[in-house]
């Protein structure tokens, strides 16, 4: 009998109640914080007005803000710069805590890696280093990635999509029958698979524990964590008079605190992008698009070997990436894509997307759906989808004959950012007149994979822009494929001057 628990619009407050690790304590802030620190105050004529003083300050605490702050905190190396992450509600209380968790990972030694495969492959050893550096326990296995065909198109094309990985230096394989398939992951027996590509690197990890573990090496390292304060604005300084030296941002809390810093990384994920649009007049075309976990109640060791994803959609997405490129902008395609999912064509849904994977814990997590959610203003969509719930089981009972029942399982359904042309934006908002306002946000369904290096990235970027560290990385082909300015330009040109605000928040 199918039988669940629903989490109805589950969000960051239940996230309590499915075991997930919060940081409760409750930061004074003023306890943390100091007044001034030398050099920073320069050319500031008030500073009795500031609550704190800080050379970096970083808006959310998701794996993205963790990622960069801990970064920041470690690359700096004579512990000289003030690193503060602002988070609204609790360190990883949204997608971060709530992702399925898997890790992509092609290999080590790909010929031309793609800004992906770049990102993934370099956030490896980061986690790594958090297990052996600060003994920080992640639940990261590495047990392969399978990506399964149940038909004869999606065989044929994982063939030609194996035959490129390999000629582009992948470790990776291919498995040809349902027997090759079932001996790797005899969780398939007797299923609709009748192929596979095979990633022996792929693997995955807790989502929240790598969010934590960031945060906590963070706070090692040096950086403050100030939880429960929601950044309602930022605003230029109009005061600041050394450039090199002095703080250029005042940024807000709800609870009425006020953070000046030199630098500002927004890493809110698909939150609050009228903080920028209300405090400079720009717009972050970043779409919230909710997706979909489910997870069953603990199971023998082993009844997953791998991490489980399907064909069906990887081959049609790219096919309408080639189709649609022809037609329309790059940069309209992944909502398409995104929206694709959630349509229906004679009654029939077009394809399933499905990932899968064996927690730590025992449990099976699944999922796959995803809904493309309106903004409301900054209220989400967490509603939970039951009959998506029931049809993803459905579908992934066919490709996985021994996922049992759902007696005692949970599910939700939580949002996670992408931009318009699928995209992240990782990069300074130079073309805004906003030098030293930086984007970390868009991460879409990777970010637990791709967070801890794009954090790295743009924690040596923003250092090498105050000269204090060199690095080949900082300029690096990735930084500039990933430029926020690609798409936050035009829509600029369109808004209110980002320096409207200049001198209105200056201390009496
Ligand atoms: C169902 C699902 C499955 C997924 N599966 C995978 C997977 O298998 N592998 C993978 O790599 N990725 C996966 N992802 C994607 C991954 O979860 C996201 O890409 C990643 O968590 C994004 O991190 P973030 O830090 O950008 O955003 P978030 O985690 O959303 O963090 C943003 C933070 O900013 C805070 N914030 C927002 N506004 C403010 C403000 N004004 N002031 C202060 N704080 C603020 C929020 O409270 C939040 O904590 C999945 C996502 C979902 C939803």
């Amino acid at each position: 009998m199918y039988r669940m628990k629903v989490l109805l619009g589950f969000g960051a407050a239940t996230g309590v109640s499915l075991g997930l690790i919060c940081h409760q304590q409750n930061r004074d802030l003023k306890t943390r914080a100091y007044a001034s620190c030398s050099g920073l105050t320069k050319g500031i004529s008030n500073p009795r007005q500031i609550d704190v003083i800080y050379d970096v300050a970083i808006i959310g605490g998701g794996i993205l803000g963790c990622s960069v702050g801990y970064h920041l905190a470690s690359l700096d190396k004579k512990k000289k710069k003030k690193i503060a992450i602002l988070e609204k509600g609790t360190i990883g209380c949204e997608a971060s805590s709530l992702a399925a968790g898997t890790l992509c990972h092609d290999g080590n030694d790909i010929k031309e890696p793609s800004w992906y495969d770049y990102l993934s492959t370099k956030s490896r050893p980061i986690l790594h280093d958090l297990e052996s550096k600060y003994g920080i326990e992640l639940d990261l296995i590495v047990n392969g990635t399978l990506t399964v065909a149940e038909t004869a198109a999606e065989k044929a094309y994982l063939l030609t999509a194996y035959k490129e990985m390999k000629a582009n230096g992948s470790n990776v394989r291919f498995l040809s029958s349902h027997d090759e398939v079932a001996k790797l992951e005899p969780a398939v027996k007797g299923g609709s698979v009748i192929g596979a590509i095979y990633s022996p690197l792929g693997g995955h990890a807790d989502p929240s524990k790598v969010t934590h573990g960031l945060c906590e090496a963070a706070e090692i390292e040096g950086a403050h964590v100030f939880e429960g304060q929601r950044v309602i604005s930022v605003n230029k300084i109009g005061m600041v008079q050394d450039e090199d030296s002095a703080c250029r941002y005042e940024v807000r809390t709800s609870q009425g605190k006020s953070f000046w810093a030199r630098h500002v990384v927004v890493c809110t994920g698909c939150h609050d992008n009228k903080l920028l649009r209300e405090s400079f007049g720009i717009e972050i075309p970043v779409i919230p698009v909710k997706g979909q976990i489910w997870v069953t109640d603990v199971r023998p060791s082993g009844t997953l070997n791998t991490v489980i994803y399907n064909a069906a959609s990887e081959m049609t997405w790219r096919k309408i990436r080639e189709k649609e490129s022809e037609k329309i902008t790059e940069k309209k395609l992944l909502p398409r894509q995104a929206n694709i999912n959630s349509k229906w064509k004679n009654g029939e849904r077009m394809f399933h997307h499905v990932y899968g994977r064996q927690t730590a814990d025992g449990t099976l997590l699944f999922g796959g759906d995803r809904i493309v959610v309106n903004d409301n203003n900054g209220h989400l969509d967490y509603a939970v989808e039951e009959e998506r719930v029931k049809e993803n089981y459905d579908f992934i009972k066919k490709i996985v004959p021994t996922v049992g029942d759902m007696y005692g399982s949970y599910c939700c359904y939580m949002p996670f950012s992408m931009c318009e042309d699928g995209k992240p934006l990782l990069g300074e908002l130079t073309n805004a007149g906003l030098n030293g306002l930086w984007l970390a946000v868009g991460f879409g369904p990777s970010g637990i994979t791709l967070g801890p290096m794009a954090g790295k990235l743009l924690a040596e970027t923003i250092l090498s822009t105050d000269c204090e560290y060199a690095s080949a990385d900082s300029d690096s082909p990735v930084m500039r494929e990933l430029d926020p300015n690609r798409v936050v330009r035009n829509i600029i040109s369109r808004s209110k001057s980002p320096d409207s605000k200049l001198g209105s928040q200056m201390p009496a």
